[in-house]
């Protein structure tokens, strides 16, 4: 996803009002967008609004954060987050495990696993990798 979406998504849900103040920060490596608002006192609800149209229409693996500064000075911010959710889950194997079966490459040749068959090590891929590294991170510090 790139800016040119992630702007059209922004248009399409703002808010219905042109006096509306607003900025967006957007990050498409770390898959995250955040608006900070200034809503006028009678229409505080815009936040949370826009948070949850734009929450539905962004990618699950997307952060999506919303504040809304209120009172001209502030004197109080609301916020809404929604954490991206992996792109690829852990499925408890080791990082480098076969993308099929599990097992790591060295011990790997090839292998029978009921409903695949006969394979060689097959990369498991970036996303994989990084979920079960992330996924095995989490057991470490759990139990430590
Ligand atoms: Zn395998």
């Amino acid at each position: 996803m790139q800016l040119l979406q992630v702007s059209r998504i922004l248009r399409a849900t703002a808010p219905a009002d042109d006096t509306l103040k607003y900025h967006v920060y957007f990050s498409a490596y770390q898959r995250s967008v955040k608006v900070c608002l200034q809503p006028r006192p009678e229409s505080s609800g815009v936040g949370r609004a826009w948070f949850d149209v734009l929450a539905e229409q962004m990618p699950r693996d997307w952060r999506v954060e919303v504040v809304a500064a209120l009172g001209d000075p502030v004197t109080r911010t609301l916020s809404y987050l929604r954490l991206a959710a992996p792109a690829v889950e852990d499925d408890g194997n080791p990082p480098n495990g076969c993308r099929m079966c599990g097992i790591e490459q060295r011990d790997h040749c090839s292998r029978y696993k009921t409903g695949t068959g006969w394979h060689y090590w097959v990369d498991p891929g970036d996303a994989l990798r990084k979920a079960r590294m992330l996924a095995r991170r989490g057991r470490a510090t759990a139990t430590a």
